[in-house]
């Protein structure tokens, strides 16, 4: 009762309360940075919890990533305890493979299956490009990747794809998307954007579970609305429903928050168009708006409204603080990004110094990820403690991977990109040769590629070199005797560590004389410490709400290697947690960074706050993206992403920018942000980088700094900028071509060749546009475009 949690609404004002406490249809929230959005979310569930009587089995709440789901049930925990435990506060992916994991049969998957990430679709799409006989230089697998996913998060299935196909690289796209989708059911594995569409799929061709799922969670929640996709949005629809079933199942209570400002994932298919699709779908929705930031001061707020509101159709939005004015922005402009990064670690060091603020305090933000190594250059050098969010992460190396590919084909035999890539590794004569004989035996026969290897072994495939069909039978041997281990249900470490003795990998690493060997080392013994925590974690603790029939056990045995894989495969995905992340939800949350620099781009940056902010990098080219100069929807969305990044400080904002930087591969002078030009001169107090203070004179350094780069224009115009590049820069000048080289064209932003044809006049080029994801072929001379 109220008397029980007399706060629940106390530190709310008045619109927030409305939110928390609104009952029946659809509610929206749509606000700005920092004005509770997610406060209003936790604290509803609390209300439902602890004053409407629901039960924590009948809450979904969906985040945008691991970390944020881990925050929110610490938050929530903190209000209503450990109720908190058993509740479904998850991503939409790790939600989609609960589902699925359950519903697996009627959803015509093996409940072991695989989870294959970015890395393994596009080995999976290298496989299936050459045997389909395409040129992969034209259709490299990042491009069909690309493209697979936009077609799947629209809920677009590969027969769809192929009758919708207009063009030749559609046509190609499609058949690619065909063999694709038949070797992951092979392979018993479902991607990241098949994780969605099946769920979806999985609802709307069986009722009956859509009933089951309808009945039992009575509250949706989803935090970050902007950025769900069609696939999720439907998703959501589907869960919730959108009038009484035939059995007489009221739609559900849904709740989402969001700020169409902050929607930085159009590349992966989100759209502003999932709040018009809820207002269409949901004509009886409430809307609240939130006007009132409780992070920032009033110059940190006037600054962010300033960039955002030069942004064409949006909705105008009235955010004020009543935290005074505060700090006026620093605004620095150094020689190189040597030189910044040295202001930026003096900063943070003079502040600590003062007392003003703990290292924790601070976050250091960029554009892309890359930028990072040179200010943990200097942390090091200096000592000052850092921990940087993203980068090269460590589920993405190698070794790691290597060792989780072993492990994935115990769990799934039938895993075959995980099979192909440790079937020579550590080298055992297995080679190509050999690997294609099985290919095309398991083609032939219709067999998976275990099955074939398995007929290799048995000396079953007539075109194998004796030599090769030993190893391969050794090799089954091998799994086999690995196998065992997890059929008697060793501890996953053990296992683990079993695969690292028993296939002579540790011993490779640690012979060799190459130094990167004793890291790899290392993040092996790494990775057999997440696996002992995760044993630990789950061995069976008291349970808050044991034998109530909404707290299910999960749908993998607790410990399992298969629980293992998925909880792996779910941390690895858009999170980029720093550090192998044993599934402690404390160790997940802010509070753990204590003591620490933290160092991450403005993409990971959504939904937190640092009392101490550094925007750096603030270059036309940089930030905004070089790829999205003179493309309006593009520079939209970069202007959004500088208003995340504007409005993730609490008291003190600093905003950076070089002169001269190397980036990719080239020394660069690029011109001032437009978004630094844009935010009113009277908010910026502008610091100086000494050695050329004299180049630009005056006041208003921005400005005068952007003509001493010579860029010739205007810094506050849109359109194209052009940096000027150490090669110099011309207008679409006849040039050569080769593969390999990299060129910069105008709309569609930096490209490699991947393929030339023709001389003179004709002469045309296939360029791979990687980011944008985009394949285009073009007549040299004669588009917007430099060789670089
Ligand atoms: P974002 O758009 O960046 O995700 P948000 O709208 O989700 O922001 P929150 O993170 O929920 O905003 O809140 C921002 C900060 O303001 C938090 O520190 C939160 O605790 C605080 N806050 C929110 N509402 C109130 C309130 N009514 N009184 C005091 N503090 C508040
Ligand atoms: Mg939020």
């Amino acid at each position: 009762s109220t008397a029980d949690h007399p706060d629940l609404l106390a530190d709310l004002n008045d619109a927030q309360r409305d939110a928390v406490t609104h009952t029946g249809g659809p509610l929206l929230v749509v606000a700005g940075a920092g004005s509770g959005k997610t406060r209003v979310l936790t604290r509803r569930i609390a209300y439902l919890l602890a004053e409407r009587g629901v039960h924590q089995g009948q809450i979904m709440a969906i985040t945008f990533t691991n970390k944020a789901a881990a925050e929110m049930r610490d938050r929530v925990g903190e209000l209503v305890g450990v109720r908190s435990n058993t509740m479904w506060v998850s991503t939409f992916h790790s939600m989609c493979v609960r589902l699925l994991r359950r519903e697996a049969r009627t959803a015509g998957l093996g409940s072991n299956f695989s989870i294959y990430d970015a890395d393994d679709s596009k080995r999976l799409l290298t496989l299936v490009a050459r045997d389909l006989d395409l040129n992969t230089k034209r259709y490299t697998p990042r491009t069909l990747a690309g493209q697979i996913s936009n077609l799947k998060n629209e809920l677009v299935d590969h027969e769809d794809a192929a009758s919708k196909a207009s063009n030749e690289l559609e046509r190609k796209v499609a058949e690619v998307y065909a063999e694709y989708q038949r070797r992951l059911q092979l392979a018993n594995a479902l991607d990241f954007d098949d994780l969605i569409m099946r769920t979806v799929h999985l609802l709307q061709a069986f009722p009956e579970v859509t009933e089951y799922y309808r009945r039992r969670f009575r509250h949706v929640l989803v935090d970050e609305y902007q950025d769900t996709n069609h696939a999720q949005y439907t998703l959501v629809r589907e869960l919730v429903g959108t009038g009484t079933s035939p059995s007489g199942v009221e739609p559900a209570e849904l709740c989402v928050v969001g700020d169409a400002d902050q929607s930085i994932y159009a590349f992966r298919g989100a759209t502003i168009r999932n709040i018009e699709e809820f207002e269409r779908d949901f004509p009886q929705a409430r809307t609240i708006m939130l006007e009132q930031n409780y992070r920032s001061t009033q110059t940190i707020l006037s600054a962010a409204n300033a960039v955002i509101s030069r942004n064409p159709n949006r909705r105008d939005k009235r955010l004020w603080s009543d935290l005074g004015a505060g700090d006026s922005i620093v605004g620095y402009v150094a020689d190189s990004e040597h030189d910044e990064a040295a202001f930026v670690a003096g900063e943070i060091d003079a502040l600590a110094d003062s007392g003003e603020a703990d290292y924790s305090d601070v976050a250091v933000f960029y554009r892309t990820n890359n930028q990072s190594r040179v200010f943990e250059e200097i942390f090091i050098r200096l000592g000052l403690p850092y921990r940087v969010v993203g980068g090269v992460r460590f589920y993405e190396r190698r070794e790691v991977r290597d060792a989780l590919a072993y492990l994935r084909v115990l769990a799934n035999p039938e895993d075959t990109v995980s099979l192909r890539r440790i079937l020579n590794v550590p080298k055992r004569g297995i080679g190509e040769r050999a690997e294609a004989a099985v290919a095309h035996h398991a083609e032939r026969e219709r067999l998976s590629f275990s099955a074939a290897l398995r007929a290799a072994a048995d000396g079953r495939i007539a075109d194998l070199n004796p030599r090769a069909q030993r190893n391969i039978a050794a090799f089954v041997a091998l799994l086999d005797e690995l196998g065992e281990r997890v059929e008697r249900g060793d501890d996953v470490a053990d296992v683990l560590e079993a695969v690292l003795e028993r296939t002579g990998y540790r011993d490779g690493l640690a012979e060799s004389d190459d130094p990167q060997d004793a890291t790899r080392l290392d993040n092996l013994t790494e990775l057999v410490t997440v696996a002992r925590e995760f044993t630990e974690s789950a061995a069976p603790a008291e349970d808050a709400g044991a034998g109530d029939e909404l707290d299910e056990e999960p749908a993998l045995p607790a410990g399992s290697l298969a629980a293992f894989l998925e909880r792996v495969s779910l941390v690895a995905d858009a999170d980029s947690l720093p550090a192998p992340d044993g599934g402690d939800a404390e160790d997940t949350g802010q509070a753990a960074d204590s003591g620490m620099v933290t160092l991450m781009t403005v993409h990971t940056a959504k939904g937190l706050e640092y009392p101490v902010v550094f925007g750096t990098g603030m270059e036309d080219g940089i930030f905004p993206h070089m790829r999205a100069l003179g493309e309006e929807a593009e520079l939209a969305e970069e202007r959004r992403l500088a208003y995340v990044a504007v409005t993730r400080a609490q008291r003190r904002l600093y905003l950076s920018r070089a002169l001269t930087r190397t980036a990719w591969g080239q020394p660069m002078s690029n011109p001032a942000s437009r978004f630094l030009t844009e935010i009113p001169s009277e908010l910026v107090e502008w610091r100086r980088s000494a050695p050329s203070a004299d180049s630009f004179g005056g006041s208003g350094a921005p400005r005068a700094a952007t003509t001493w780069a010579g860029s010739g224009q205007g810094s506050g115009k849109a359109g194209p900028v052009r940096g000027t590049a150490s090669t110099g820069w011309k207008d679409a000048v006849p040039m050569k071509l080769d593969v390999g080289d990299r060129v910069s064209h105008d709309k569609y932003g930096l490209g490699t060749v991947v393929a030339t044809e023709g001389t003179g006049p004709r002469a045309t080029a296939t360029i791979d546009f990687g980011a944008s994801g985009q394949l285009k072929l073009m007549l040299i001379g004669s588009v917007p475009m430099t060789k670089l």
